[in-house]
Protein backbone atom coordinates (compact mmCIF):
# COMPACT_ATOMS: atom_id res chain seq x y z
CA UNK A 1 0.00 0.00 0.00
CA UNK A 2 1.04 3.48 -0.85
CA UNK A 3 -0.30 6.97 0.11
CA UNK A 4 -0.32 9.13 -2.59
CA UNK A 5 0.52 12.13 -0.61
CA UNK A 6 3.48 10.52 1.27
CA UNK A 7 6.96 12.51 0.39
CA UNK A 8 8.63 8.76 1.24
CA UNK A 9 5.71 6.79 -0.63
CA UNK A 10 7.49 9.24 -3.81
CA UNK A 11 10.73 8.30 -3.25
CA UNK A 12 10.03 4.78 -2.98
CA UNK A 13 8.02 4.98 -6.60
CA UNK A 14 10.69 6.92 -7.97
CA UNK A 15 8.86 10.50 -8.54
CA UNK A 16 11.09 12.28 -6.26
CA UNK A 17 14.74 11.41 -6.53
CA UNK A 18 17.21 9.92 -3.30
CA UNK A 19 20.42 8.55 -2.76
CA UNK A 20 20.00 5.43 -2.37
CA UNK A 21 22.71 2.93 -0.11
CA UNK A 22 20.91 0.10 -0.10
CA UNK A 23 17.23 -1.57 -1.65
CA UNK A 24 15.62 -4.99 -1.56
CA UNK A 25 12.26 -6.18 -2.27
CA UNK A 26 11.01 -4.76 1.59
CA UNK A 27 13.10 -1.83 2.18
CA UNK A 28 14.83 1.16 0.45
CA UNK A 29 17.51 2.85 2.36
CA UNK A 30 18.09 6.47 1.68
CA UNK A 31 20.68 9.44 2.60
CA UNK A 32 18.64 11.68 4.92
CA UNK A 33 18.44 15.24 2.69
CA UNK A 34 19.05 17.21 6.03
CA UNK A 35 21.85 15.14 7.52
CA UNK A 36 22.70 15.48 11.28
CA UNK A 37 26.23 14.04 10.03
CA UNK A 38 28.06 12.25 7.32
CA UNK A 39 26.22 9.26 6.46
CA UNK A 40 23.00 9.77 7.67
CA UNK A 41 20.30 7.46 6.87
CA UNK A 42 16.86 6.38 6.71
CA UNK A 43 15.42 2.53 6.44
CA UNK A 44 11.98 3.08 4.90
CA UNK A 45 9.97 0.12 4.50
CA UNK A 46 8.36 0.14 1.01
CA UNK A 47 4.90 -0.39 2.04
CA UNK A 48 3.42 2.29 3.75
CA UNK A 49 3.02 2.36 7.94
CA UNK A 50 2.32 5.57 9.82
CA UNK A 51 4.19 4.64 12.62
CA UNK A 52 5.44 1.94 14.68
CA UNK A 53 2.10 1.48 15.99
CA UNK A 54 1.00 0.28 12.55
CA UNK A 55 3.97 -1.43 11.08
CA UNK A 56 3.83 -5.11 10.47
CA UNK A 57 5.47 -6.94 13.17
CA UNK A 58 7.63 -8.96 10.69
CA UNK A 59 8.73 -6.11 8.97
CA UNK A 60 9.88 -4.58 11.90
CA UNK A 61 11.80 -6.88 12.87
CA UNK A 62 13.27 -7.42 9.45
CA UNK A 63 13.81 -3.43 9.49
CA UNK A 64 15.83 -3.86 13.11
CA UNK A 65 17.76 -6.60 11.35
CA UNK A 66 19.01 -4.30 8.62
CA UNK A 67 19.87 -1.19 11.05
CA UNK A 68 22.15 -3.74 12.75
CA UNK A 69 24.12 -4.79 9.25
CA UNK A 70 23.70 -1.39 8.14
CA UNK A 71 25.01 -0.17 11.11
CA UNK A 72 28.53 -2.60 10.67
CA UNK A 73 28.90 -1.55 6.90
CA UNK A 74 28.40 2.10 7.69
CA UNK A 75 30.60 2.05 11.07
CA UNK A 76 33.33 0.07 8.83
CA UNK A 77 33.21 2.16 6.02
CA UNK A 78 33.03 5.97 7.10
CA UNK A 79 35.16 5.03 10.57
CA UNK A 80 32.56 6.31 13.05
CA UNK A 81 33.01 6.77 16.21
CA UNK A 82 29.38 5.52 17.15
CA UNK A 83 26.46 4.83 16.12
CA UNK A 84 22.56 6.13 17.21
CA UNK A 85 18.98 4.43 15.44
CA UNK A 86 16.44 6.58 16.09
CA UNK A 87 12.95 6.09 15.12
CA UNK A 88 10.10 8.55 15.72
CA UNK A 89 6.32 8.30 16.57
CA UNK A 90 4.01 11.06 16.26
CA UNK A 91 4.67 15.06 16.01
CA UNK A 92 5.54 15.34 19.71
CA UNK A 93 7.93 12.68 19.39
CA UNK A 94 9.82 14.90 16.43
CA UNK A 95 8.02 12.76 13.52
CA UNK A 96 7.95 15.17 10.83
CA UNK A 97 7.58 12.55 7.88
CA UNK A 98 4.47 10.13 8.80
CA UNK A 99 5.67 7.37 6.78
CA UNK A 100 7.69 4.46 9.45
CA UNK A 101 11.51 4.82 9.09
CA UNK A 102 14.28 3.95 11.39
CA UNK A 103 16.91 6.73 11.22
CA UNK A 104 20.75 5.95 11.08
CA UNK A 105 23.07 8.19 12.37
CA UNK A 106 26.92 7.79 12.62
CA UNK A 107 28.67 9.94 15.20
CA UNK A 108 31.96 11.06 15.47
CA UNK A 109 34.40 12.38 18.50
CA UNK A 110 34.36 15.71 16.79
CA UNK A 111 30.78 16.21 15.21
CA UNK A 112 28.66 19.31 14.93
CA UNK A 113 25.64 17.95 16.92
CA UNK A 114 26.82 15.19 19.49
CA UNK A 115 24.12 17.03 21.86
CA UNK A 116 21.01 16.04 20.03
CA UNK A 117 20.72 13.43 22.59
CA UNK A 118 20.98 14.98 25.83
CA UNK A 119 17.80 15.72 27.84
CA UNK A 120 17.42 16.96 31.34
CA UNK A 121 16.22 14.63 33.67
CA UNK A 122 12.43 14.67 35.07
CA UNK A 123 12.08 13.93 38.96
CA UNK A 124 9.68 11.17 40.21
CA UNK A 125 10.09 10.05 44.02
CA UNK A 126 10.21 6.25 44.85
CA UNK A 127 6.62 5.91 45.63
CA UNK A 128 5.42 7.59 42.02
CA UNK A 129 8.06 5.08 40.12
CA UNK A 130 6.41 2.06 42.12
CA UNK A 131 3.14 3.40 40.56
CA UNK A 132 4.56 3.82 37.35
CA UNK A 133 5.75 -0.04 37.22
CA UNK A 134 3.16 -1.58 38.49
CA UNK A 135 1.18 0.73 36.03
CA UNK A 136 3.27 -1.00 32.84
CA UNK A 137 3.63 -4.03 34.49
CA UNK A 138 3.35 -6.65 31.97
CA UNK A 139 3.63 -9.54 34.01
P1 LIG B 1 11.39 12.39 11.36
O1 LIG B 1 11.54 13.80 11.90
O2 LIG B 1 10.01 12.17 10.81
O3 LIG B 1 11.83 11.32 12.31
O4 LIG B 1 12.44 12.31 10.17
C1 LIG B 1 12.14 12.69 8.87
C2 LIG B 1 13.47 12.85 8.16
O5 LIG B 1 13.23 12.82 6.78
C3 LIG B 1 14.18 14.17 8.49
O6 LIG B 1 15.46 13.91 9.04
C4 LIG B 1 14.26 14.87 7.13
O7 LIG B 1 15.48 15.55 6.94
C5 LIG B 1 14.10 13.72 6.15
N1 LIG B 1 13.45 14.09 4.90
C6 LIG B 1 12.33 14.84 4.75
N2 LIG B 1 12.02 14.96 3.45
C7 LIG B 1 12.98 14.29 2.75
C8 LIG B 1 13.19 14.05 1.36
O8 LIG B 1 12.45 14.50 0.49
N3 LIG B 1 14.28 13.30 1.03
C9 LIG B 1 15.12 12.77 1.98
N4 LIG B 1 16.16 12.07 1.53
N5 LIG B 1 14.95 12.98 3.30
C10 LIG B 1 13.88 13.72 3.69
ZN1 LIG C 1 4.42 6.57 2.67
Amino acid sequence: MRDDNCIFCKIINGAIPSNTIYEDDTFQVILDVNPASKGHALILPKEHYANLYEIDEEVAAQAMKLAKKLAAHMTKVLNCDGFNILQNNGEVAGQTVFHFHIHLVPRYKDGKNNDILKWTHEEFTAEELAAICQELSLA
